[in-house]
């Protein structure tokens, strides 16, 4: 028995939120709108979205010994997260730093701070909450070391997911383990390289070539393609009004990797996720957007 449905290995950051009539240029200072911060990063979006749907969840993460570090931390307990395995100081909490103007059109400057401070090191104390997580999801928000390290500790037989963002070419030993390598369009042609063809379809199958169990390719609006051993599927997405597309690829890679614990088939799993990433989008905002079990069946 595992005491986890899912463990979450990755970022927490704040997100620190001004509205600009115009982003700056170089040299130039303009006045904003008063600053909003957000609980933010791909690992705890991920985590509070899984937990929120009602799975077993923790977090492995660091956080600084800070405001913003505390803020994280209440976000994720009030999700119900289990926040043993966040890590404190070391270095300031993660921060991205946003400027959006009336168009929607944002510049963001990240601070990694704690985030690049989560070591494999981290990772081998913190192996008995790995071994006890049915599934492990990761992200590239944390070094490569430590997502190298997270898959030598998994238990036999729990599984392993990743959404390599922001996107970089992967090793094979971290390749191999992943089921599914979850990307979007910009991920997949990064992973891929030059070896990257026109369509969905190609991309899985080469993605395929390099050596994960399954490929989940998400298309926005379009909703998704599942492809393994023995094939490909599109996924229809769910036709809803959109509001705010920030934290989609997150609750639908924490939903995916949940109902794939409970053994649901990957087009399944995949089809709930889309429904939680349709509801999300819906809602302003990443965390604050991510909806519950009933929320979805509503749907
Ligand atoms: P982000 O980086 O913005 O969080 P992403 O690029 O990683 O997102 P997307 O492909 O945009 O991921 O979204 C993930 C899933 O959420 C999609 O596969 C789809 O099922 C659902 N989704 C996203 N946008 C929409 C939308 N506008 N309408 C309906 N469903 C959507």
């Amino acid at each position: 028995m595992y005491d986890y449905d899912l463990l979450v290995v990755g970022s927490a950051n704040a997100d620190l939120v001004i509205g600009v009539e115009r982003r700056p240029t170089a040299g130039e200072t303009v006045l904003g709108s008063d600053l909003v911060v957000h609980p933010g990063g791909k690992g705890a979006n991920q985590s509070v979205a899984a937990a929120r749907l009602g799975a077993r969840t923790a977090l492995l993460a660091r956080v600084g010994d800070d405001a913003h570090g505390r803020l994280l931390l209440d976000s994720q307990r009030a999700a119900g997260v289990d926040t043993a395995g966040v890590l404190v100081g070391g270095a300031p909490t993660g921060v991205a730093l946003i400027t959006v103007d009336p168009s929607g059109d944002n510049s963001i400057v990240v601070s990694p701070g704690a985030n690049g401070r989560l070591t494999p090191e981290d990772v081998r104390a913190a192996a008995s909450l790995v071994r006890a997580s049915r599934v492990v999801s990761a992200q590239l928000e944390i070094p490569l070391e430590t997502v190298v390290e997270t898959v030598r500790t998994l238990a036999p037989g729990s599984r392993f997911v990743l959404n390599p963002s922001p996107p970089r070419p992967l090793p094979a030993e971290v390749l191999a383990a992943c089921d599914p390598l979850i990307v979007n369009e910009h991920e997949a042609r990064v992973v891929l390289g030059d070896g990257a063809g026109p369509e969905p379809e190609d991309w899985a199958t080469a993605l395929l070539a390099l050596g994960p169990r399954s490929v989940v390719v998400t298309l926005g609006a379009r909703g998704a393609l599942v492809a393994d051993a023995h094939g490909a599927v599109r996924v229809p997405s769910v036709r809803v009004e959109t509001v705010d597309t920030t934290g989609a690829g997150d609750s639908f890679t924490a939903a995916l990797a949940w109902r794939l614990g409970r053994g649901e088939p990957l087009s399944a799993a995949a089809a709930y996720a889309a429904r939680v990433g349709a509801v999300a989008v819906t809602r302003p905002g990443a965390q604050e957007s991510f909806p519950t079990a009933e929320e979805v069946e509503s749907l």
